[in-house]
């Protein structure tokens, strides 16, 4: 392979990932720092502009609510695993980092008196469980594409600069800070480090590793696998939320929308099967209750359809108008992925991979921290984490509809000022270390010179299909364990891939085998956590340990990885004292 020369750039703020998070928290440290942002493509290419319902906030627009309320609704959603200060900082800090997005220019829905208007949502409701709340706030069914479009606009007036089209491969470290990160030019080839006072992860989920999914082709949690080869900790991945109205067949998400408008679920028999699982709020019990009820209607051989695989999602009923002013979106991809008029006909849907409620471990100020069980943590100078990357952990072990795109605004707009106020407290950046990214650069050589092996394809659909069958939304022992084998032989395979391509613009075959690496590295973290974890709780539910075990299990798990590229688990507990309000203890979930 020719020479490739290395060329540094510095930036008092380097964030990774233009996603809300990432936009957010770079619009937040560009007002007083130089701020960079970079992004494997385009900013508003990133998952965050697939996001369709809303995003949650007690503004009480349509009825009463107190963010109180929302914060009971978040604690309980997460099977209460979720660290109690960070939510209740982010339900306080709702009202107003949407009001803020408003006052930005965002195209929010309207009510009839002009305010936000806000839809019924999984698992939100008023008055501590009482009754389903409208508390989702909402641009038709396009809320995230309002949303990141807005917070780009915003950023380019701010001044932020863009990297676009460029492909993170190291965390770099030095004297005991992050200090930047290294990157692969995927335009022209080529490596840049960006050096920085302080840097952010905001590079999105990692559902892509399941073959049934909600997700964007980018979302093969790379910062997650940089931080994990840097030595850092990565907590609760065995948590991954599995959305129960994915379009059949493909995956694509039919948002929770749809049954906050009044659609619902039926089987075979066309019965509403959900009021035996949630007998309060049916159809709107959150997220991993419905998709293992959807599961177990199928298992019992009350699916729909020749194969008895799939589950249908009505709301014809709610009118044609009502669909096409506020369900544009989903009427549309309806018709194009399952072929049905949703306002004649129901939606085949099955549960689809959605979301990871695990990430790099934070506290609520987004800057990264490790810690075990006695409680302490230590905040890694310099490193910061914010969306769907990180874990704050708002979510715990199952997170509400409509409560990610609040996390990222929160997160990443704390996390964005931490950054400057950090950059501003160092005189001079941290020297990069010596040979800075020699790992990273060498990984590139070495998949762009071997000129034998195999290609990556086989190896990832073995991956995407395995990770589904033993590690997706029910698990045991022996699923489990042959998943472990199963990735002990991918990792061998993954040593003597090769890359066809041997081209340096945009060679999707090298980015692709990179993001492989990723996902083969973090999927074991996945799956030793679900191994560990004997008991069911959230969106992790074992067929073998069916209850909660609190005595136990009431801890969050973190991984690390070792020299070798195995796993080690180490755990700290659940935060459970919020700022100002009691400590919500926990109970047994009712819907
Ligand atoms: C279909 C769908 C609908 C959803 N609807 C809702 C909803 O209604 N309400 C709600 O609250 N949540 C919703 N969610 C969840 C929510 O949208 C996401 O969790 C959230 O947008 C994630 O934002 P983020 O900024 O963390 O990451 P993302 O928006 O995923 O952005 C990640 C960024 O990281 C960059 N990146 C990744 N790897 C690299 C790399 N190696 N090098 C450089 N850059 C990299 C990408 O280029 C991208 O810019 C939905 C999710 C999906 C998939």
């Amino acid at each position: 392979m020719a020479e490739l020369n290395v060329t540094i750039h510095k930036h008092d703020a380097v964030i990774v990932g233009a996603g809300g998070a990432g936009l957010r928290a770079a619009l937040e440290a560009s007002r007083s720092v130089n701020t960079a942002v970079i992004s494997q493509v385009f900013p508003t290419r990133s998952h965050t502009v697939a996001a369709q319902g809303g995003v949650a906030a007690s503004l009480s627009n349509v009825e009463p609510d107190d963010w109180v309320w929302h914060m009971f609704d978040t604690i309980k959603g997460s099977d209460y695993l979720g660290d109690q200060d960070a939510i209740e900082f982010m339900c306080r800090m709702a009202p107003e980092v949407v009001i803020e997005l408003e006052h930005m220019g965002m195209p929010f829905s309207r009510l009839n008196d002009g305010k936000i208007f806000q839809r019924r949502f999984g698992g939100h409701t008023k008055d501590f469980g009482k009754d389903a709340i409208c508390r989702t706030c909402a641009a038709a069914d396009r809320t995230g594409h309002a949303m990141l479009h807005t917070l780009y606009e915003q950023c380019v007036k701010s001044g932020v600069v863009f990297y676009n089209e460029f492909f993170a491969l190291q965390l770099l470290t030095n004297e005991g800070h992050v200090v930047g990160v290294l990157t692969w030019d995927m335009c022209n080839g080529g490596f840049h480090i960006f050096h920085a006072k302080a840097t952010l992860f905001a590079t999105g989920g990692y559902v892509r590793v399941y073959r049934t999914n909600s997700n964007a082709h980018i979302n093969t949690g790379d910062g997650l696998s940089l931080a994990l080869r840097a030595g850092l900790p990565a907590e609760d991945l065995e948590f991954v939320q599995f959305h129960p109205t994915g379009i059949y067949g493909v995956g694509n998400l039919i948002t929770e929308g749809v049954r906050g408008e009044g659609g619902y679920l039926l089987n075979k028999d066309g019965e509403r099967f959900m009021k035996r699982y949630a007998p309060t709020v049916w159809d709107l019990a959150s997220r991993d209750v419905v998709s293992r009820a959807m599961a177990e209607e199928m298992r019992q051989g009350r699916g729909c359809g020749p194969k008895g695989d799939f589950i249908l999602l009505k709301l014809d009923h709610v009118g044609a108008d009502l669909i096409h002013e506020r369900l544009p979106g989903i009427w549309e991809l309806a018709r194009v992925f399952a072929y049905v008029d949703c306002t004649k006909e129901p939606i085949p849907v099955v549960p689809t991979a959605h979301y990871s409620m695990g990430g790099i471990p934070t506290n609520r100020f987004a800057e990264v921290v490790l810690g075990g069980m006695d409680g302490k943590e230590e905040v890694v100078r310099g490193f910061y984490a914010a969306g769907e990357a990180a874990c704050a952990s708002v979510h715990g072990a199952n997170r509400l509809g409509s409560n990610s795109l609040l996390d990222i605004m929160v997160f990443g707009k704390v996390g964005g000022a931490k950054m400057a106020e950090f950059a501003e407290s160092l005189p001079e950046h941290v020297p990069l270390p010596e040979n800075p990214g020699k790992e990273g650069i060498q990984e590139v050589r070495k998949l762009l010179d071997t000129t034998d092996g195999e290609r990556m394809a086989a190896i990832w659909d073995e991956l995407k299909d395995t990770m589904e069958l033993n590690c997706g939304v029910f698990r045991t022992e022996e699923t489990l364990t042959t998943q472990r084998t199963v990735l002990d032989r991918l990792c061998e395979r993954f040593k003597t891939v090769r890359v066809f391509d041997k081209s340096l613009a945009y060679n999707l075959d090298l980015i692709e085998t990179l993001e492989l690496g990723h996902m083969l590295d973090f999927s074991k973290a996945i799956v030793e956590g679900a191994l560990a974890r004997t008991e069911s709780r959230g969106a992790h539910y074992r067929d073998d340990f069916p209850k909660r075990d609190d005595e136990n299990w009431h801890k969050h798990t973190l991984a690390v990885m070792e020299e070798d590229g195995s796993i080690r688990l180490d755990y700290k507990p659940v935060r459970m004292k919020p700022l100002t309000v009691p400590t919500f203890e926990p109970k047994e979930r009712v819907y």
